[in-house]
């Protein structure tokens, strides 16, 4: 192993060479652990720059855990990282609940939960990707926008057709270009149809200053301090009220139903009027709210569309040289909570996977195998994000009220998960599995659960004939 500050221990070189396609949060993390792993590493992203919109997102303790290997980015994470507060409140914005503390839930032989969940502000902690990636050498390729996939068998090699008409070629392309990727079109051999789930999010978040020069804003949410970060939730039937603040962030998002001028994009802008026009249909919506609404600056406020997608079993291309990770393998509904950590987990996964393979000629054996080892975790979560869903749009009860969708989320299966353990402990078993046809059960997620196919039509039609979804196996 290679020994240097930036990268402590990295794995003697495979020769294997990954161009990834897309420097979101997967794209980056991809990229610092092919490295570490030891393959040669290329990013593509067809931004100009680095984008700094979005607001916040939880990364939970499986993906946490990765940075462990990067020590800088520990000290980094120890900074950026909230602890967040939650309470309850009806749509006048009085208070249901005492603002609490959520935490994971200990298994029956499980090791100690870590203790409470962390928030991030997704531009930070993003900008902490791209400063250790540039720490040890790799630099984004900015402009550099993919509009078409290939795959040489012959030659073993995957590749991409940029907007200006260049080609690029590597090992293996990998795709985490996020939601709406066009590549499933040679991993499914079609196009997958998103389809609106009827919700939108008018989302943003920005410098606290900006909400604390209004005084009547400044009195309703006071200036938190170090790693503090409450966050109220406004629940009525159609719509919710979400505020967010740390000491240097605010932030809010609306969730409503009337959802024909969002896009799926993380860089649309909407004004704040729009906002406006919204609350005061609503009865005895406080002025407060509007008031920090109108602080918003225009280009930070996003109107985004929920879209939903089945599970897309296959990631990989026909040849084993294209493996698409994060969103572009696997949309989630927010209320999920998990699109950022399974972004985080494939990338783990995929380069241990790589490592495991050891050379280029098995290249397409390693991506099928983190296509298996990944496809039933990543799709049980989704389901999870489904049912979730249903929990928030209840009014809150005075008391102790926490969402069933929020305790769902804090399941020992879901945080107790080390990717690189599982791909280095199952790598074989799972290669005979798809050589052989040994068997092989899935340890990453709740215990006793058979898994079988699942559409969101299925589910949909449950939740409205009103039937809880069987979730057999223990899931929480
Ligand atoms: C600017 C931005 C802000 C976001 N803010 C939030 C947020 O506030 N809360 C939240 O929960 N999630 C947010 N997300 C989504 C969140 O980051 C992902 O759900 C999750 O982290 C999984 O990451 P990903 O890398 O798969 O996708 P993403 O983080 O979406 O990254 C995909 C990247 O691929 C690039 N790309 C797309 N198409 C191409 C192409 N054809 N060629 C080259 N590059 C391409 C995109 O520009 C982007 O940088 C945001 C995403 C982006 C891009």
């Amino acid at each position: 192993m290679t020994v240097t500050t930036d990268c402590p221990k990295q794995y003697p070189a495979t020769g294997i060479s990954v161009l990834i396609v897309g420097a979101g949060v997967a794209g980056l993390m991809a990229a610092l652990e092919c490295r570490r792993n030891g393959h040669d590493v290329r990013v593509i992203e067809r931004s100009p720059e680095q984008v700094i919109t979005g607001d916040s997102f939880t990364i939970g303790p499986s993906a946490i855990h990765a940075l462990d290997h990067w020590p800088q980015m520990v000290i980094e994470n120890e900074k950026i990282a909230n602890n967040p507060t939650i309470s309850f409140h009806d749509l006048t914005g009085a208070r249901a609940t005492v603002p609490k503390h959520i935490n994971y839930r200990q298994g029956q032989n499980s090791k100690n939960a870590p203790e409470q969940v962390h928030r991030h502000w997704r531009p930070q902690f993003h900008n902490m990707l791209l400063k250790q990636l540039s720490a040890i050498g790799i630099n984004v390729e900015y402009g550099h926008r993919a509009v078409e996939y290939f795959e040489d068998d012959p030659a073993g090699r995957g590749g991409i057709v940029l907007e200006n008409g260049d080609r690029m070629d590597a090992d293996v392309i990998v795709v985490a270009d996020g939601v709406g990727s066009h590549s499933t079109s040679v991993t499914m051999g079609r196009e997958i149809q998103a389809r609106p789930s009827g919700e939108a999010l008018y989302r943003t978040a920005f410098p606290v200053e900006i909400a604390m020069a209004d005084p009547v804003v400044r009195e309703r949410f006071p200036i938190v301090e170090g790693n503090e970060g409450p966050i109220e939730l406004w629940t009525g039937e159609k719509i919710r009220f979400i505020i967010a603040r740390t000491a240097d962030t605010m932030s809010w998002a609306l969730s409503h139903n009337d959802y024909a001028s969002a896009t799926e994009s993380w860089s649309h802008s909407a004004d704040p009027d729009e906002v406006l026009k919204i609350t005061a249909t609503i009865p005895n919506w406080p002025e407060v709210a509007d008031r920090l609404i109108r602080l918003t600056p225009r280009d930070r406020l996003l109107h985004f569309r929920v879209m939903w997608r089945d599970p897309q079993p296959s990631w990989v291309s026909p040849a084993g040289r294209i493996v698409q990770i994060g969103d572009a393998a696997h949309t989630y509904v927010p209320s999920s909570g998990n699109g950022a950590t399974q972004g985080i987990e494939d990338a783990v996964s995929l380069a241990t996977c790589l490592r495991m393979a050891g050379r280029t000629g098995e290249v397409p054996w390693a991506l099928r195998v983190h296509n298996r080892l990944r496809f039933v975790r990543v799709s049980c979560l989704q389901k999870l994000g489904l049912i979730n869903r249903k929990t928030y749009t209840r009014a809150p009860s005075k008391g102790n009220f926490t969402p069933k969708g929020i305790e769902n989320l804090m399941a020992e299966w879901i945080w107790n998960h080390n990717p690189e353990e599982y791909a280095e402990e199952n790598y074989n078993k799972v290669l005979d599995h798809l050589q052989l046809g040994t068997p092989f059960q899935d340890t990453n997620i709740p215990r006793g659960h058979i898994y079988r196919d699942w559409t969101i039509d299925e589910i949909l039609c449950q939740q409205e004939r009103g039937e809880e979804v069987e979730l057999d196996g223990e899931w929480e």
